[in-house]
């Protein structure tokens, strides 16, 4: 931390603040210019108390942060890629993961059905949300146990991994018996003792970025999960809220490339939640691998006119199909492969 002194500052408001800054456990190193001092506070200000009390004091203009807020997630503690092991899928590196299925899931028929076409398409991941975080309460709210049931039963048949969401810390323990990644949620991207939650099941851990989440906040939504002691986390961008209407939100693939530069943690893109639109999400997802993003999950349905939550947004199965014949000759550039 540095500490800028007001100018003009007596000496003994200067050896206030130096006193103060050893009592807060870092070594003070006082420069004094001709008008102004500053204090450069020595010590990881992660692990010591803050210094930004110091504010407070009359003499000091400003304390200013040199090093980042988060650690584990920063490339910096890690420069090499992390790949995530989804039960014998990897997620990260060279690979590019494809995560797809309907947004709910809805029944047997409907499940199975999407299940065994992205499956044959080339997907290894089915998604699929058994608990949906609903903005209206009067909306379809999931399935819950029966829906974690049926990806329980297509996961046996298919072999596909399974990623579905958690909604709440009292339903972690048996959301991770089936799932092979928790989805954490936009809405609860900040939920953080459900982060802490997760993070203990040892489950690998899909954390969507909140829809007004800084990406510094996006990190340190990643770094609660690995200061918990789980390394395994997948940054997903899932559009932003904007000024803008047209699309559902704004999908920032900027923070995709902020992310691949400052993170080794696996990124994955959800255009689908991202725009809203279905007639767009194969555009996005070219954009998405262009920027370096580790994989898609795509919102995918067998007839997406009747489905109880984000019909706009999913494709159908031959979209689907289509899109994984299309990505190949965009992946081998940014140096991917399914
Ligand atoms: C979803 O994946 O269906 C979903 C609800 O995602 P998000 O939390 O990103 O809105
Ligand atoms: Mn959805």
């Amino acid at each position: 931390m540095i500490i800028v002194l007001k100018p003009n500052s007596s000496q003994e408001a200067i050896e206030q603040v130096v006193a103060e800054v050893a009592r807060l456990g870092y070594d003070p190193r006082p420069i004094y210019g001709k008008w102004q001092t500053i204090v450069a506070a020595i010590g990881d200000e992660r692990t010591h108390y803050t210094l930004e009390s110091l504010n407070v004091l009359p003499q000091v203009e400003k304390v200013m942060r040199v090093q980042k807020r988060y650690k584990l997630v920063s490339r910096e503690s890690n420069p090499e890629d992390t790949v995530i092991d989804v039960d014998g899928v990897p997620v990260g590196g060279p690979h590019f993961t494809m995560m797809a299925g309907p947004c709910s899931v809805e029944s047997e028929e409907q499940l199975f059905s999407t299940a065994r076409a992205v499956k044959a398409a080339g997907a290894t991941i089915l998604r699929g949300g058994a608990y949906k975080p609903r903005t209206s309460p009067y909306e379809f709210q999931g399935l819950g146990k029966k829906g974690l049931a049926l990806l329980a039963a297509a996961k046996k048949e298919t072999g596909l991994r399974i990623v579905t969401e958690v909604l709440s810390e009292r339903d972690v323990e048996h959301v991770a018996e089936v799932a092979d990644i928790l989805q954490i949620g936009a809405r609860n991207a900040q939920n953080f003792q459900l982060l802490i939650e997760a993070a203990r099941s040892g489950k690998p851990v899909l954390l969507k970025r909140g829809l007004s989440q800084k990406i510094e906040e996006w990190f340190l939504s990643a770094e609660y999960i690995l200061a918990h002691g789980n390394p395994n986390v997948m940054l997903c961008e899932r559009g932003i809220r904007t000024f803008e209407t047209y699309t559902r939100n704004t999908l920032d693939l900027s923070a995709v490339a902020v992310a691949k530069l400052e993170s080794h943690l696996p990124v994955i893109v959800d255009p689908s939640q991202g725009a809203g639109k279905a007639t767009l999400i194969h555009r996005l997802c070219r954009g998405a691998v262009a920027v370096g993003a580790d994989g898609l999950i795509i919102e995918v349905h067998p007839n997406p006119a009747e489905a109880l939550s984000d019909g706009q947004q999913q494709v159908d199965f031959e979209s689907f199909a289509r899109l994984m014949r299309e990505l190949p000759p965009y992946l081998a550039p940014a140096g991917k492969a399914f």
